[in-house]
């Protein structure tokens, strides 16, 4: 039924040929980046903790008000469907729900009509194989990650423009991803990734002020099993700098390493032991099946 080679995603229930996805003008989501989403992979044929996704995707939801037409069981059934259709094994997948077209193109969010989309393509990496194999080069960036009183940051929203910018600030000193820091001072993550950093053997991240990773937690996991020790702390920059490693997370890129931070390198300069490890044992368990739900 699904045309061999054709790209497809899903809106309001049914899954259309891409070119018919559209998102109206009107839609609150890009008017006022009101709205909410989440990112998941597969990895042959399997969903990486597509439940711990669509739970997250509810809170999101939940925390800004939205209410959807769909159950978790349907956008559960409609994410495998959608990847599908596109006959993908190993794909980038994002859910997002929009507010919706209101009667009047103003910000009052009251009788607008929510939309749902999926889209898929084909495995996505968030940065080149290349500098992920020699270590990130990072940037504390003078950017800071909303406060928790404008939103909360466990709510992925649909703005990332202090991200955005970040990362415009990362490039232009000519590192490959930005840091943003809290009003305190302290690390909170990168663009669109978790940070850890190994002192003395010891996993350490941040917990405020953060989005909550599926892929962090999966390396907490981790360690948990393979009895790496690990804490939640603040991440001050002085903790940066004496940092023996220090490693991102991302569905889109996994565990990548950092190998300097502000032109310094970290530690000896290269991807350390720790961060080395967990990237094979996540790399291996994923490819093993682990958590993931299959799309058949
Ligand atoms: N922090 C931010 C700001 C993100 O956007 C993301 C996801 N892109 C992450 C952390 C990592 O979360 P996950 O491991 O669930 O992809």
């Amino acid at each position: 039924m699904y045309r061999n080679g054709g790209r497809y995603a899903w809106v309001n229930g049914s899954v259309v040929p891409e070119e018919s996805a559209v998102v109206s003008l009107f839609d609150h989501g890009f008017l006022y980046g009101d709205g909410i989403y989440d990112t998941m992979f597969a990895r042959r044929g399997l969903i990486f903790r597509l439940d711990a996704h669509l739970a997250r995707f509810r809170r999101s939801r939940m925390a800004i008000g939205l209410s959807i037409a769909f159950g978790e069981e349907e956008l559960r059934g409609a994410v495998r469907e959608t990847v599908r259709a596109n006959r993908l094994h190993d794909a980038y997948i994002k859910i997002i729900a929009t507010r919706g077209v209101g009667s009047e193109p103003l910000l009052d969010p009251r009788g607008c009509r929510p939309n749902v989309f999926i889209m898929v393509r084909r495995s996505l990496s968030q940065m080149p194989d290349a500098a992920v194999a020699k270590g990130l080069s990072v940037k504390v960036t003078g950017v800071s990650r909303l406060p928790e009183t404008s939103l909360d940051p466990r709510v992925k929203s649909l703005n990332y423009l202090p991200s955005v910018l970040a990362r415009m600030e990362a490039v232009r000193a000519g590192c490959d991803d930005g840091l943003l820091v809290d009003e305190q001072g302290n690390v909170c993550e990168a663009t669109g990734s978790n940070i850890f950093i190994v002192r003395s053997s010891e996993v350490r991240s941040p917990v405020r002020s953060i989005l909550e990773g599926i892929t962090r937690q999966a390396v907490l996991d981790l360690c948990l099993a393979h009895s790496i020790s690990s804490r939640g702390q603040p991440l001050t920059l002085d903790d940066l700098a004496a940092a023996d490693e220090v490693f991102l997370t991302s569905t889109a890129g996994g565990i990548m390493p950092v190998t300097r931070v502000d032109g310094q390198p970290v530690g000896p300069g290269e991807p350390g032991p720790v961060s080395t490890r967990l990237r094979t044992l996540f790399d291996e368990q994923v490819e093993a099946g682990w958590g993931g739900a299959p799309i058949d």
